[in-house]
């Protein structure tokens, strides 16, 4: 459907990848931090550039702790819904802040174009999709299914989806320990993009 996108890393060894969207939030964001250190796993986390911008500090934490980042736009828009100079320029703003060639569009919804334009010249980004979205910013769902959802596509080399905001919270208080138990026992590392 999207061609130049990555939704699957190369599993020829045991890493799997974590990635956290829409972050930093001052309570959720530390709470992430301090289990992935808890089991010195290293994520990636696709920032909004406007919650850089309102916790700097805690985007340095991530940095300092030796996680990848990731631009998720400066105000989470979805590409279906704007002008295309509108979104490229949003994306801009958000690499003011966030000094990365990762790009994961939010709500996975970006057209043909823009993505083209995003790896091209000028932003040469890397489009970043997933394999297994948790579904933890679904409210409608059990945090038991949530872990489900990731447990069962659990496998070297795929590209994990939570989310550090206080929406997914109470389904991410649960499903990410659950994750990160089931990876040690299976001998799969935690990697950074
Ligand atoms: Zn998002």
């Amino acid at each position: 459907m999207y061609p130049g996108c990555t939704w699957e890393m190369p599993g020829d060894d045991n890493a799997v990848y974590l990635t956290f969207d829409d972050g930093p939030d001052p309570v959720v964001t530390p709470y992430v931090l301090d289990i992935l250190a808890e089991y010195r796993v290293k994520a990636t986390f696709f920032c909004i550039g406007k919650n850089v911008v309102l916790y700097p500090e805690i985007y340095h934490r991530i940095l300092a702790e030796g996680h990848s980042v990731g631009n998720h736009t400066q105000n989470h828009l979805s590409g279906w819904k704007v002008k295309d100079d509108a979104y490229l320029n949003d994306v801009q703003e958000a690499a003011r802040y966030i000094r990365s060639d990762l790009f994961r569009p939010p709500y996975g919804r970006a057209t043909r174009y823009q993505m083209k334009c995003l790896r091209e010249s000028g932003f040469n980004m890397k489009m970043i999709m997933w394999t297994v979205l948790s579904g933890d910013f679904d409210t409608g769902i059990k945090p038991e299914k949530c872990y489900q959802n990731v447990a069962v596509n659990l496998r070297p080399g795929a590209i994990i989806t939570f989310h550090d905001s206080r929406k997914a919270e109470p389904r991410l208080r649960y499903a990410l320990p659950e994750v990160l138990k089931k990876m040690a026992l299976e001998g799969l590392e935690g990697r950074a993009l």
